[in-house]
């Protein structure tokens, strides 16, 4: 099978192409975001029963390097890259389990869970950057001159990016927003050896600045308007309904932020919907911060009017994203997938997060925005109570130790902490241990949910 895949511009009044090992992000015509093409044609020589098979026979294998959950679908992905190139550490293949206790709490019998952030780096940024990194390995040993990848990063890309860089050998550089992202995500890139450049503005004004450093060619832009990315990131799609023994939930819920994962999710399902790997497409829910909404705004508008805005601080901090670069990509999946966005404040979701946690998952604040939103969803009639509901886990809970220890000693602003729960500090006599544990055993009463916070 000769399989091929380049560059396409998004605009379909132009559609320049160019080619997948070009060092380019925007259509040197038009100025529109690009896309990677596939040879959809040369994918169809396999029928839709034979990629199937394919992609569970290499599922977590130890055969190199397709037990990576992107990897098990490189001909999907980026068949253009030499195996030889591909930096992996066997990044996807995360859990998606059926959270029995959270959804019978809420009133949904068939509510699931994608843990993407038991990835490498904790978070689903490795899916897209194990593809990119392995793009400008391969374009360096074809002889181009890189000296160094650079991303801009609200905490999760440029651990991601510091990681598989670290793994291939090749510098990275990560610009991060002083004071606006966690311990575990600062101490990531800087443990992997990045030239971490912590800068006084926000995650936009770093946006803004790599973009600059970044027309210097040697160095290599990582943001996820570099379309390599989206390709790795639409596996989690695949796996998704691959889990589901090929089955296609009917909601799809993705906490978004500079919009490259929610098109991404859809890619997905349009190539395996395309390929007849399945019938029928879920509807997609994009949850925004209710302090950095511009695409909530937008759908407000029926998506006539879009207007970038100054993101708030808000504690879903990958998602403090005011100019999203994929705007009219997500847009565009958006009206495809029948798609739904919608908001969560401050205090839903902490709350949200927190009961999830008291159900067993240890989830981040941006989970808590996708939780928040299928809740209020929910309450407002949009999702039914029988439907099959995915919600995207982002990134790993650990990474956001702070967030919840805040939340646990009802310190967090603009949140009154409705699930906090306190150690209790006591001298190590058992009598004394043993009464304030009954007395707490009998103040334990069944966790509830209070309807009357979301709004
Ligand atoms: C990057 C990120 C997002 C948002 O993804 P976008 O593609 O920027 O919309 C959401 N949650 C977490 C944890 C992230 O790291
Ligand atoms: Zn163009």
């Amino acid at each position: 099978m000769n399989l091929r895949c380049w560059f396409h511009c998004i605009n379909p009044e132009c559609g320049a192409q160019y080619p997948i090992d070009q060092v380019i992000y925007r259509c040197s015509e038009c100025g529109s975001l690009l896309e990677v093409a596939h040879d959809m044609a040369a994918l169809r020589s396999r029928s839709a029963q034979e990629w199937r098979e394919l992609f569970e026979r290499r599922y977590k294998t130890a055969e190199w390097p397709y037990g990576s959950g992107v990897w098990g679908k490189k001909e999907w992905v980026c068949p253009a890259l030499d195996n030889n190139n591909i930096v992996s550490m066997y990044e996807g293949g995360t859990n998606l389990f059926w959270a029995e206790r959270l959804g019978h709490l809420i009133g949904l019998d068939d509510l699931w869970i994608k843990l993407c952030g038991n990835s490498h780096t904790g978070s689903f940024k490795d899916l897209g950057m194990t593809v990119l990194v392995s793009m400008v390995k391969q374009m360096i040993a074809g002889g181009a001159d890189i000296r160094a990848v650079a991303c801009a990063s609200t905490g999760d890309t440029s651990a991601a990016l510091a990681a598989y860089c670290a793994c291939a050998g090749i510098p990275s550089v990560v610009l991060l927003p002083r004071g606006k992202i966690s311990t575990a995500q600062l101490i990531q890139p800087i443990a992997n050896g990045a030239i971490t450049l912590c800068l006084d503005t926000d995650f936009d004004g770093c946006m803004a600045v790599v973009k600059e450093l970044t027309k210097e060619k040697r160095i290599y832009l990582a943001n996820s308007m570099n379309s390599l990315r989206i390709e790795g990131q639409k596996t989690v799609s695949i796996e998704i309904v691959q889990q589901f023994d090929w089955q296609v939930p009917d909601i799809v819920i993705i906490p978004g932020g500079n919009l490259g994962n929610v098109s991404a999710l859809g890619g997905g399902f349009s190539m395996m919907y395309e390929l007849g790997l399945i019938r029928k497409l879920p509807r997609i829910v994009c949850a925004q911060s209710a302090k950095a909404n511009p695409l909530y705004r937008s759908y407000l508008t029926g998506f006539s009017r879009f207007e970038p805005m100054e993101a708030g601080k808000t504690l879903a901090s990958a998602i403090q994203i005011g100019n999203p670069v994929s705007i009219n990509k997500a847009i565009d999946a958006l009206k495809k997938f029948n798609g739904i966005v919608e908001q969560a404040s401050e205090d839903e979701l902490a709350n949200a997060s927190a009961m999830a946690d008291l159900t067993g998952l240890f989830n981040c604040p941006h989970t808590g925005v996708a939780l928040a939103v299928a809740l209020k969803l929910l309450k407002r009639g949009e999702i039914r109570p029988t439907d099959r509901v995915v919600v995207i886990s982002t990134a790993h809970g650990l990474k956001f130790a702070g967030f919840k220890t805040e939340y646990h000693e009802s310190r967090l602003p603009e949140v009154s902490s409705r699930y906090a729960n306190q150690p209790l500090e006591l001298p190590a006599d058992v009598e004394q241990v043993k009464k304030a544990l009954f007395e707490r055993v009998e103040k334990t009463r069944d966790l509830e949910v209070n309807w009357n916070i979301w709004s």
